[in-house]
């Protein structure tokens, strides 16, 4: 049976005798009468009681008493108890609503759990969990299957620096960067597009309010790509959706523009000089020069240089030293990449081989590009920083309930 918490009262309850379950979060004592307020996180009840028991922050109780509409109360609604149980007794009271509110960001981190019975930390990971949902939604209306690839893998995809290695018995094993070399196997049984949520590692030594160790991604591939512009619109799409449920207003159409006009904007209007990917300020840069000429938060960039994307990126046919690639920026800060991948056997070899690879420790992953199979892209987006862009946040680190950086491995 699901309890009766303070989010579940109402208007439709006043005037009935009821149960509300919740942990107490601050508790006035006027002798004759207490004042508690309990809270589920995501809503907070007034609770007016005349019993003698000693009420603690921290406790867990169910009040049993009847709905009252007053203003006075921080809903506008509270309980007038005639008993309470105590399910739970706190033994340390020390965290109250201030003592929480003013912790420093390491403490912030340590104690979550117990942040979270505040409502505005609540509401992050409420927002976080919004963001999925949408996605997932989204996608799941297009017709594209969620899939669950393994995390325990036996290579690195992204770039061979980054890779957390484990033993996986007597074997070498990876924890996967990506889902990258899953989701193309998967392009081959002909499907419309798969999408995956999952949790992805990266041993980033540096510590940058962007970067985690442990990040969650929403990855998709998909089939049947003329030209990688029909990525962009899908993630474009899907982007407005989100945005679009979260009353928030988006362009009408995300600007674009080429690595190439990018480098020279930078180098013109920002003096920041390019070589074969975006830096951090480079980024913030073309936010701020998307915000001035187009007056969006989003902004793509297209066709980067082949040297400073993975293997599998598709090169420009009349150009093969740039490729048919895009990262989306939000607010200054990359979200998103993507591309068309190279899908001809032959010349794909040959890419694994020019960026030092050994095809023969991918054969179970190349095989499948010889029995056929269709031209496709996809993209891989950052849960985390999305959120974080969103909600305007300064560190990637808020809206990670337990988040892993080089030197957070607890809680
Ligand atoms: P960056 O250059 O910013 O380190 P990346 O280009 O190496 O990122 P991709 O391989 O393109 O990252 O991964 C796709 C998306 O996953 C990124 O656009 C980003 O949103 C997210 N992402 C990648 N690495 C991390 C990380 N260490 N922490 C949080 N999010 C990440
Ligand atoms: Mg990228």
């Amino acid at each position: 049976m699901i309890k009766t918490s303070p989010s579940d009262i109402s208007k439709r309850y006043v005037g009935q005798q009821i149960d509300v379950y919740g942990l107490v979060l601050h508790v006035r004592d006027l002798g004759r009468k207490k004042f508690i307020i309990i809270t589920d996180g995501k809503s907070i009840l007034q609770i007016v009681y005349s019993g003698s028991e000693k009420v603690r922050r921290g406790d867990t109780i169910r009040a049993s008493g009847i709905i009252k509409e007053d203003p006075r109360a921080p809903t506008g609604l509270e309980m007038v108890a005639n008993n309470i149980t105590f399910l739970s007794k706190s033994i340390d009271e020390r965290f109250d609503q201030w003592s929480l509110r003013n912790m420093n960001k390491d403490k912030k981190i340590k104690y979550r759990a117990l942040l979270l019975r505040l409502l505005e930390f609540y509401k992050v990971f409420e927002e976080y969990a919004n963001v999925t949902q949408y996605l997932r939604e989204y996608y799941r209306n297009l017709g594209f299957l969620e899939i669950f690839t393994p995390k325990v893998v036996r290579m690195g995809t992204e770039s061979g620096s980054e890779v957390f290695s484990i033993l996986y018995f007597d074997k070498d094993a990876y924890l996967a960067q990506s889902p990258q070399l899953y989701k193309q196997m998967l392009m081959a049984s002909g499907i419309k597009g798969v999408y995956e949520v999952g949790s992805y590692f990266r041993a980033e030594v540096s510590f940058t309010p962007r970067h985690l160790t442990e990040f969650r991604g929403f990855d998709v591939e998909v089939n049947y790509i003329e030209d990688y512009s029909e990525i962009m619109k899908i993630l474009e799409d899907s982007v407005k959706y989100v945005l679009s449920k979260l009353e928030l207003s988006y362009p009408k159409e995300f600007p674009v523009i080429s690595f190439k006009d990018a480098k020279q904007i930078l180098q013109e209007k920002y003096d920041i000089r390019l070589k074969d990917d975006l830096s951090t300020e480079a980024e913030k840069a073309l936010g701020d020069y998307a915000k001035k000429e187009y007056d969006s938060d989003l902004i793509f960039i297209v066709e980067f240089p082949y040297d400073s994307r993975p293997f599998y990126t598709m090169r420009k046919e009349e150009d093969p030293k740039y490729t048919y690639s895009f990262d989306l920026l939000y607010k200054g800060l990359e979200i998103a990449s993507g591309s068309k991948r190279e899908y001809r056997y032959e010349i794909l070899i040959k890419q694994i081989k020019e960026k030092g690879i050994n095809p023969e420790r991918m054969k179970w992953y190349l095989e499948v590009f010889k029995y056929g199979i269709p031209p496709h892209g996809g993209f891989g987006l950052g849960i985390d920083r999305f959120v974080r862009q969103l909600l305007e946040l300064q560190d990637i680190r808020e809206v990670v309930l337990f988040p892993r950086d080089p030197d957070t491995l607890e809680p």
